[in-house]
């Protein structure tokens, strides 16, 4: 480790930091990272340290889910992203990689953003569950329960205009629905968060996966796609 790095660790200890998000693809706190710590945006990033804190719950919150997976998957992309995506629980390469959505459903994720000019840096990505469920189980209605704080503290620091719900574990957690995601997509609702002064617009919509499954449904989740650019453009 050189001098600069290590006396940048120093401080960042010294000022009560000790948890990082696992293996993100900035790799932020490793040699040789092309985008090595920006000490300045952290003294004045209030929310990275406020992430830093759900990361320590999270990490400190007794789970099975947590003794069987191999990285805590938290969030990818941008805390100040006016678009939030939450899909359902980390799969096998996110648990290698400790970040949300990098396999094949990730990879029709990034085409489903770049169809409506976005990249992942400019949103805010993260999942309902945030260990992988064994053999990629879909997260049981208790599971749901005991992460959804984690999930609604995100939503409170990252503090979004948008937020758009992958699949029905998500649709389940945030919109507290048992209907099936027919029945939900295609509409806008409103999320509040009693420490937000303000209204989320979401929207429900297949997820990736589902998608890769079921090409048909691709139809609908282009048109929920475009109703997501729409409000973004109503928003600038
Ligand atoms: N499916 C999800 O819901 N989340 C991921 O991170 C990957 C696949």
């Amino acid at each position: 480790m050189n001098q600069s790095n290590k006396k940048n660790l120093e401080f960042i200890k010294n000022i009560g930091i000790s948890y990082f998000l696992q293996n993100t693809p900035r790799k932020w706190y490793e040699d040789n990272s092309k985008s090595p710590l920006d000490i300045n945006k952290i003294e004045n990033n209030d929310k990275l340290i406020k992430i830093n804190h759900i990361v320590k719950k999270i990490k400190n919150f007794d789970t099975p889910l947590k003794k069987l997976a191999k990285n805590l998957v938290l969030y990818d992309g941008n805390l100040d992203a006016k678009v939030m995506f939450i899909g359902e629980a980390p799969g096998k390469e996110e648990d290698i990689k400790g970040v949300p959505f990098v396999g094949k459903a990730g990879q029709l994720l990034n085409k489903m953003l770049a169809a409506i000019n976005l990249t992942r840096d400019e949103v805010y990505i993260t999942n309902v569950v945030n260990w992988r469920p064994p053999d990629n189980r879909t997260p049981t209605d208790e599971e749901i329960l005991e992460f959804l704080p984690f999930l609604q503290e995100q939503i409170d620091v990252v503090k979004p205009d948008i937020i758009f719900l992958l699949g029905s574990v998500a649709a389940k957690a945030i919109l507290s629905t048992p209907l099936a995601l027919g029945k939900i997509r295609g509409s806008w609702h409103n999320y509040q968060s009693l420490n937000l002064n303000k209204t989320i617009y979401t929207i429900a919509s297949y997820h990736p996966a589902f998608l890769l499954r079921s090409p048909k449904f691709k139809k609908a989740a282009w048109e929920d796609l475009q109703m997501l650019q729409k409000k973004i453009n109503e928003k600038n």
